[in-house]
């Protein structure tokens, strides 16, 4: 039997395209020979199993959001792209012991909504929750504005259900808050961009949902004021919910509503009390201000769009440096951009020392996207310089294959290179992406 004939013997006729073209956020696009949506975690199974014994390369597709071509198709030979999105059911929700347990196809938006409506939180809060799915959170180990105080996805996660190599249903955690019996394959698989199998489910830990959000913000006359502003924040003795940065050329593109001047460069912190937010005012100095919560985060949402829309395309990368070093990376990410001689911005979460350094051009102009790809790689150049590493969020995906050989030892690469030999010795789940080189 072929593959389309295999997938279609699985799911259904009614769930299996052929040469799909596959994208994401980063623009790039790649075609999939076989697309199949799977209707449960075992048919997930048989789609590996099958694959995984006709060396069929396989790759997983979750809501499409990302901003590093990760679910771009790459391969070399025959390939079976399966997409999550029909894995949507909320498996158990228990507000009272605050967990719940979900498949890998449920937007994160529904998880936040669901946390929300039972007075609990789920703060991972990637910015396009309408759209990505928490397998793929999990995936890329997904950040966002509130990963500051409450961390990042993994953080949030206690198990992961998962399909292995050669096509083996497998539960690493689960609804347990603590669990140290074996290797944290649960922490391995979560960051893991569909290179060491498939997420078919989760169990989330949730919080209780804070009593207020309060916004402070102040603007700033230039970028060594403003990165004084988030040392103070840090020093102010609360740990804000949020502790962002906004350069100024995107408060030019996208001016914030509440501000009568555009600043060269705005803090945006989140208290969760009256003495939080009493504290954060003094820490950011004269000028700082709160607003409702509603409208700045709306108008922070729009900020890249706005980047995106001033020449038609753009590329938002996600280096992080040290905390010591924020302040000298914003100033050499603009230095970057002049020297390539580029539309240049960059925002971000200031407290998790991780920019959003943002290049735009025209997408017709084939030198201006030349230009983007060289300042590109003078940015993952000053990540490592400044003891930064070139992904603190997006993940590598394609856009950044094989960027990781200049930031780590030999000894680190190889390492990494034997845990995907070890979870995938054929090199079958999404080749291309994640280790340095394809897996032997
Ligand atoms: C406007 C906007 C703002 C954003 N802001 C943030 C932000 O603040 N912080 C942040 O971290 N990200 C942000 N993102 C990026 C993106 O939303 C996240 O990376 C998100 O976690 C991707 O989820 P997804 O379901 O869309 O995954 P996809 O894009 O479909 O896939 C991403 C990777 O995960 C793999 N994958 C997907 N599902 C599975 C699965 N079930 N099992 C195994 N592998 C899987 C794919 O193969 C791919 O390698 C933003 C994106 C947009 C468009």
């Amino acid at each position: 039997m072929d593959l389309i004939g295999a997938a279609v013997g699985i799911v259904g006729g009614a769930h299996v395209e052929r040469d799909v073209r596959i994208g994401d956020t980063s623009g790039l696009l790649g075609v999939a020979p076989v697309l199949a949506r799977p209707a449960s975690a075992r048919e997930v199974s048989e789609l590996v199993a099958w694959a995984y014994a006709h060396d069929v390369a396989i790759l997983p597709v979750g809501g499409c959001s990302g901003y590093s071509g990760g679910v771009v198709p790459a391969f070399d030979g025959p390939g079976l792209a399966i997409s999550l999105e029909r894995l949507n059911r909320v498996r158990s929700l228990e507000p009272l012991l605050w967990r719940m347990e979900v498949e890998a196809g449920v937007r994160t938006a529904t998880v936040q909504r669901l946390a929300r409506e039972n007075g609990l939180y789920f703060p991972p809060d990637p910015g396009a929750p309408e759209q990505s799915q928490i397998g793929g959170n999990l995936a890329t180990n997904a950040g966002g504005p509130h990963t500051f105080k409450y961390g990042v996805t993994s953080r949030w996660v206690t198990g992961v259900e998962a399909v292995i190599a050669p096509g083996e249903l497998v539960r690493f955690g689960g609804p347990l808050r603590k669990d140290v019996a074996g290797y944290d394959l649960r922490g391995l698989l979560i960051g893991s961009e569909g290179t060491l199998g498939i997420i078919t489910a989760a169990w989330l830990a949730l919080t209780p949902a804070p009593p207020r959000t309060i916004p402070v913000l102040a603007g700033y006359g230039s970028i060594a004021a403003g990165v004084e502003a988030v040392e103070a924040a840090l020093a102010s003795g609360v740990v804000p919910a949020t502790l962002e940065y906004l350069e100024g050329r995107c408060l030019q593109l996208a001016p914030p509503p509440f501000l009568a001047v555009v600043p060269r460069f705005l803090v945006i912190c989140e208290a969760e009390s009256d003495t939080e937010r009493g504290a954060l005012l003094e820490a950011l100095g004269e000028g700082a201000f709160s607003c409702e919560p509603g409208e700045l985060w709306r108008w922070r949402g729009g900020v890249s769009l706005a980047a995106r829309a001033a020449l038609g395309e753009k590329l938002s990368e996600d280096i992080v440096v040290p905390l010591d070093r924020l302040g000298e990376a914003i100033e050499a990410v603009l230095e970057i951009g002049a020297r390539h001689r580029l539309e240049t911005t960059s925002w971000g979460h200031a407290g998790d020392g991780n920019l959003h350094a943002t290049f735009m051009y025209d997408p017709a102009d084939g030198a201006a996207s030349e230009r983007v790809q060289a300042a590109a790689l003078e940015l993952f150049e000053l990540a490592r310089e400044l003891g930064g590493s070139v992904s603190g969020e997006h993940g590598l995906g394609l856009l950044k294959a094989g960027q990781l050989l200049g930031q780590w030892s030999v000894a680190a690469v190889s390492a990494h290179e034997q845990v995907k030999r070890a979870l995938d010795p054929k090199g079958l789940f999404n080749p291309g992406k994640k280790v340095p080189r394809p897996a032997a």
